[in-house]
């Protein structure tokens, strides 16, 4: 059974993650081997997530910087 970009889209992150039927897997493959806009699709969420965790990984950094120096300070 064929799926749209549409269902591409919306069922990505479920069917990357393991969810859905076997039949549901392969037809999303089948697509993105197919289909140039979902290619694109995949590689711009990809390059989003990985832009998000480096950005979470910068975000912790200054707050723990900031309780390393709270516990110094107390332990003066
Ligand atoms: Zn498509």
């Amino acid at each position: 059974m064929a799926i749209t970009c549409e269902q591409v889209a919306r069922r990505l992150t479920e069917l990357e993650e393991g969810g859905g039927s076997a039949a549901a897997r392969l037809s999303l493959r089948a697509h993105l081997a197919l289909c140039r806009r979902c290619q694109r699709y995949v590689a711009q969420m990809k390059q989003v997530r990985e832009t998000l965790s480096a950005l979470r990984e910068e975000a912790v950094a200054p707050a723990s910087l900031e309780n390393a120096l709270e516990t110094f300070r107390r332990s003066r």
